[in-house]
């Protein structure tokens, strides 16, 4: 898993490689109104991409990787991506 985000300014899905994040255009708008969709992450671990909350961006709760393959489980820190350890 890496360790640190990268963020993108401009969506270029080739490079949406592991921990890569990319805020929506339309961020805050979709999804529900306490906690909208966000941004685009590549799972640090196996880069399946997935949507986040803004909750998940600041690190409030824990993003789960999307991918039946991968159990990749860790909070988003500033621009850190720290592991949790499943309970
Ligand atoms: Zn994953």
């Amino acid at each position: 898993m890496v360790a640190e985000l990268s963020v993108l300014t401009e969506w270029i899905p080739e490079q949406m490689e592991p921990g890569t994040v990319f805020v929506l255009e339309n961020a805050g708008e979709v999804g529900e109104n306490e906690d909208p969709y966000w941004a685009v992450l590549a799972c640090p671990s196996c880069g399946t991409l997935g949507l986040i909350t803004r909750r998940q961006v600041a690190g409030l709760i824990p993003v789960l990787c999307g991918s039946s393959q991968c159990s990749a489980h860790f909070v988003l820190r500033d621009e850190s991506v720290l592991p949790r350890k499943p309970n």
